[in-house]
């Protein structure tokens, strides 16, 4: 029996409830060695049904708008991870578009939790598709984020889902976003970023930064996706030039929403307007059908 397994059927027998990342990678390096990736964001989906104002996504859910993450790159993915011998203590599931309008959200999920490589996986959502969910796919989430806006009727069903999985799900009421950055922002580097990387995007890792940085290396003109210095493809050692002192150094930092110093400056918020112009988008309709 492996290592792994043997210590699920311990918690789940004694109901333990130790999962944090001192458990693990003291279980890792006792028992597999196993390299602890403290977190990684998981794109899966380019479409929303909504269009917000001031999206931090949306540059890159406008360059990857038909994209979904297919079983075949989850594979590859998984793959990769065991033959780097990652183990990723929180991989976040969070867009670029809507998480819960990817056809592979089901599948996806129990295939990256029963590999044995992924602690908690945390899905953020805009709750709009909260049936998309299975029962059974439930247990593999150990936390589903609502965003809840102003013009969502979604509360009944939140509440529907409250009552069988109530300490799973976390609802983050959300009125108000930062604008996002149009132009640069001089000396306001180093920064504390609000959106770190790594990402795993298709086939590829961005090392320093999450979606916002696409928006911000656009402004600099800068492709990250594509960048050696800023970006690695999947491999194996897919992280092995993760350097943590760079995140908030770039120099694309000064046009980024995730930059903590430009949030603190007079940027005004503003309000949450989301609209369904994009539930108008052919690609929008063809993945909720
Ligand atoms: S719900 Fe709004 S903020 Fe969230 S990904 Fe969609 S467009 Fe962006
Ligand atoms: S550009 Fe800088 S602030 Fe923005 S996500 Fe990347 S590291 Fe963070």
């Amino acid at each position: 029996m492996q290592w792994r397994s043997l210590w699920w059927k311990i918690k789940k027998i004694l109901k333990l409830k130790i999962d944090g990342p001192f458990f693990n990678s003291a279980f890792n390096i006792i028992f597999k060695r196993r390299k602890l990736v403290e977190h990684l964001y998981f794109e899966v989906i380019g479409a929303c049904q909504y269009n917000c104002t001031s999206c931090s996504h949306e540059e890159l859910r406008f360059q990857f708008r038909s994209f979904q993450l297919s079983i075949e790159e989850i594979k590859n993915f998984l793959h990769f991870t065991e033959k780097s011998n990652y183990h990723i203590h929180r991989l976040e599931i969070h867009g670029p578009g809507e998480p819960l309008l990817w056809k592979g959200f089901n599948d996806g999920v129990k295939m990256l939790k029963e590999s044995g490589r992924i602690s908690k996986i945390i899905v953020i959502t805009n709750g709009l598709l909260l049936k998309n969910i299975k029962d059974e796919t439930w247990k593999y989430i150990f936390q589903l984020r609502i965003s809840l806006y102003p013009m969502s009727d979604i509360l009944g069903s939140i509440k529907e889902k409250q009552k069988k999985f109530g300490r799973k799900i976390k609802v983050n009421k959300i009125d108000q976003f930062d604008r996002v950055p149009e132009e640069r922002h001089e000396n306001t580097t180093p920064c504390q970023c609000a959106c770190p990387g790594p990402m795993f995007l298709k086939d590829r890792i961005i090392l320093f930064c999450g979606p916002p940085g696409i928006h911000a290396a656009k402004l600099a003109g800068v492709d990250i996706i594509n960048d050696p210095e800023m970006s690695e493809a999947l491999g194996v050692n897919y992280l092995s030039r993760l350097d943590q002192n760079k995140i908030g150094k770039l120099k694309i930092c000064e046009y980024c929403w995730a930059n903590c110093n430009i949030k603190k400056e007079d940027i005004p918020v503003v309000s949450v307007k989301p609209n369904r112009v994009a539930a108008a988008n052919s690609e929008v309709k063809q993945v909720a059908s």
